[in-house]
């Protein structure tokens, strides 16, 4: 062997305790999350499908007079089309990847007169961040009416699974029709997801239409808004509901409410057992959600942002049960990004304190918490724990019974519902044996329920259905 190898074999191995070490001690690791796309949302085929089947329904619905004649110059005004579910207690859960593309022809531009768009992109397009397909699987963001309308068009059964633009697939959608004759579309919903109401019934502002999903031209869950202010659907109709210097489509804005171009926001901060991973679609895509540890585990710290600013200063903290700090690191950003997640890893003292921690989060004014569980193993019963604890029905559907091993002798047991990634949903303080636990709200979908009394900490799964 040679000298030169020898260095070298030296210096990837000091490069690597550098590396491990300098983790440990805090640095982030993560970066940009790219919602990919080059092409527009629709093929010139599909445009043409859509357009007849939208222009022969609203004929035949004027003929019916369920559309009565649009007072053009009536102002509609939007309200935001995508809702998560209550208990998905993210503060965000979308970034935008483009706006409609102002120029026709060759060459792109935003109405803001940036580039945030793609050639020949005729609508709006909000991914939804992070963990995208955990959100579609679990149905936890809906597409709803920007504004009261009648339903004029519905696309379904198509896969919902696409992570190219070679899909060779149509999408699912719903199309309605507004009172100033003006039509607006949502693209791309999850398969089987789509209201039930049918062509030629109305719908208010903000009504369930479907799930964000990913069908048809489309490289991971997002949702393609696109308005026209009447028919046919040309360009000549095309409407950017978004205000701006650059917009030449429309010069007001069609929204209550219009949000920045881009706006710093911090969308959630999670704990995790193992690195995490963000490939399309479902099966490439690994959440690791953890809030239960042991003293000495390694705890996966996650953030994610939309609209992450160059200059700007995200502060991490991480309390004890008690309330004190146990550590705490920030991180500087010296990148724009239109989405991004980070994570750093650290590794619980072998003494740590049992009971509730709290990771702490601080970007651009938002404070955001999430609570976990460290468990000492002095407090873990050894016997088997699914005995000691019941929850029947399990899977249930509106309402379950908790009942008690007589090995519990405790004055007080309190329990908590919560959502896989920890958010709690419920407590309800000193369960009774037998005690009827209504869950009829709660959307399908596995919940934890955890149990806490004398020190112990016992969690179950349970199954909405
Ligand atoms: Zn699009």
């Amino acid at each position: 062997m040679s000298k030169f190898k020898i260095i070298t074999i030296l210096l990837i191995l000091l490069l690597n305790v550098y590396i491990s070490f300098s983790q440990e001690n805090g640095e982030s690791l993560g970066g940009e999350y790219i919602h990919q796309h080059t092409e527009n949302c629709v093929s010139t085929q599909d445009y043409n499908r859509i357009s007849k089947m939208l222009s022969d329904n609203i004929s035949s619905l004027q003929n019916q007079g369920v559309i009565k004649t649009a007072n053009k110059n009536q102002v509609i005004k939007f309200g935001f089309p995508l809702k998560k579910v209550d208990n998905l207690q993210w503060n965000n859960f979308y970034g935008i990847s483009g706006f409609v593309d102002q120029l026709d022809g060759s060459g792109v531009r935003d109405y803001n007169c940036g580039i945030r768009t793609y050639d020949e992109h005729y609508g709006v397009d909000y991914f939804t961040w992070p963990f995208q397909w955990y959100l579609v699987e679990n149905e936890l963001v809906h597409i709803v009416a920007a504004a009261d309308g009648i339903i004029i068009g519905k696309d379904d059964g198509n896969s919902s699974y696409n992570c190219d633009w070679d899909s060779g697939q149509d999408w699912n959608a719903v199309y309605l029709f507004h009172d100033n004759g003006s039509i607006s579309w949502y693209g791309h919903m999850k398969e089987n997801s789509l209201t039930e109401k049918q062509v030629g019934s109305s719908v208010l502002q903000g009504e369930y239409l479907g799930v964000v999903g990913s069908s048809g031209r489309s490289t991971g869950p997002h949702l393609h808004f696109e308005v026209y202010k009447d028919q046919p659907f040309t360009r000549a109709n095309l409407i950017e509901p978004h205000s701006g210097i650059c917009n030449d489509l429309s010069s007001e804005s069609w929204w209550e409410s219009q949000e920045s171009y881009k706006k710093a926001t911090i969308n959630t901060i999670l704990t995790h057992d193992d690195v995490i991973e963000l490939g399309c679609p479902t099966i490439n895509e690994k959440t690791n959600f953890q809030n239960d540890f042991k003293p000495g585990d390694r705890v996966y710290f996650s953030r994610f942002y939309k609209d992450q600013k160059q200059g700007t200063i995200s502060f991490q903290r991480v309390y004890k049960p008690n309330n004190t700090l146990w550590n705490q690191w920030q991180q500087n950003f010296n990148e724009n990004y239109d989405a991004s997640w980070w994570y750093n890893f650290y590794t619980l003292p072998s003494n740590a304190e049992s009971g509730e921690w709290t990771y702490e989060a601080v970007y651009e004014g938002t404070t955001l918490r999430h609570t976990f569980n460290v468990t000492s193993p002095s407090n873990v019963d050894d016997n088997n724990p699914e005995e000691k604890i019941e929850i029947s029905p399990n899977p249930a559907s509106d309402v379950f019974k908790v009942s008690f091993s007589k090995l519990i002798y405790s004055d007080m047991i309190d329990m908590e519902i919560k959502s896989l990634t920890g958010n709690i949903i419920t407590k309800i303080a000193d369960i009774q044996e037998n005690q009827e636990i209504q869950v009829d709200y709660l959307p399908k979908g596995m919940y934890l329920v955890q149990f806490r009394f004398n020190d112990n900490l016992y969690t179950k799964k349970l199954t909405i259905q």
